[in-house]
């Protein structure tokens, strides 16, 4: 049972936890502060938080449980505020969704606390934002992973395992760098993907018109390129290597495929589309892993 949950950053995310950790009963008090007062209003007005705090110190205060809920940029200062005015026995926790850049900007922030801190990221998402995107339900079997060092506290880890589970989520753990891959190419590079698609067809003076015939596969592929601007040019720089890496991958694939039509080389079309076809249909078939997709 967390006595006191103070939430920095109350939107999607973390206003969701907090959500999440009332309907369970597991959360005595919640307080939560955000940069602009009309979203710790809001947040408050929506049963979210209990005490809209003025300042992070206000949030802290004694709090036992601390969870960071701010765009990937912002990361760093807020940690290092919190350390100020957090008890020395708080938990402190995140849900960024780049970890290697979060790691280390809590070890460069927090100090001697780095120990209480636990690296996460729920694998669960919509393209809302704000507090009014929150919900109780957001993270119900879904994945979140948590990322220890080896300067994590083991007590500290199981108490933000447990925190999670009573989300009604699944909890894993992975090394930092391995979890930056995996989320590379999961959801970093299908945000860029859909991102660099819709705006460039945006850009064309017939867009208009080619919206009008876009089919159920377009809305589906093109609806993460509604997701907050901020949020994802974030998480591109603060995972670049990992990002980097498959978009050299992704572009050299494409390359072939220009070519291949160029040429006329229809088996080759066959060979790719029928390779991704059939992992789509079988190795991707399993509902627990496309339900688990971040946004
Ligand atoms: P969100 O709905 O926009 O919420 C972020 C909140 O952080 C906003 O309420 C914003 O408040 C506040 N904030 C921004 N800068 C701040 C600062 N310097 N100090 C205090 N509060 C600040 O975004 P989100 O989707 O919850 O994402 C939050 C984190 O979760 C990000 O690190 C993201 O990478 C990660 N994540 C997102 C998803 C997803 O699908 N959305 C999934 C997993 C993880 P104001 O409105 O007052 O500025």
């Amino acid at each position: 049972m967390i006595k006191k949950l103070a939430v920095i950053g109350v939107g999607l995310i973390g206003g969701s936890l907090a959500l999440a950790l009332k309907k369970a009963g597991s959360v005595g008090q919640v307080s939560g502060y955000s940069r602009n007062e009309l979203t710790r209003q809001e947040a408050k007005d929506l049963g979210i938080i209990d005490i809209a705090a003025d300042s992070i110190q206000q949030a802290v205060t004694g709090a036992d449980m601390i969870f960071v809920a701010v765009p990937m940029g912002a990361m760093q200062q807020v940690l290092t505020e919190i350390v100020h005015y957090a008890s020395t026995d708080a938990i402190i926790t995140d849900g960024g969704s780049a970890k290697m850049e979060v790691v280390k900007a809590a070890e460069q922030g927090l100090g001697d606390s780095i120990s209480r801190f636990v690296a996460g990221h729920p694998i669960a998402g919509t393209e809302r934002s704000g507090p009014s995107a929150a919900f109780a339900e957001l993270y119900q079997q879904h994945r979140v992973v948590l990322t220890p060092t080896s300067k994590t506290d083991s007590s500290a880890l199981e108490k933000v395992r447990e925190m999670w589970l009573n989300t009604g989520a699944e909890v894993f753990d992975m090394d930092v760098e391995h979890h930056d891959t995996v989320l590379a190419a999961t959801s970093h590079i299908p945000h860029v993907l859909a991102f660099n698609l819709v705006g460039m067809l945006s850009g064309r003076d017939d867009c208009d018109e080619v919206l009008r015939y876009a089919a159920g596969g377009f809305r589906d592929f093109s609806r993460i390129a509604s997701s907050d601007p901020v949020m994802w040019r974030d998480i591109c720089l603060t995972n670049k290597h990992a990002v980097l890496n498959l978009l050299k991958q992704y572009q050299q694939d494409l390359a072939k495929i220009e070519t291949a039509i160029e040429n006329q080389d229809g088996d080759y079309l066959i060979d790719v589309f029928s390779r991704a076809k059939q992992a789509r249909d079988t190795r991707f078939n399993d509902p627990s892993l496309i339900d688990n997709s971040e946004v």
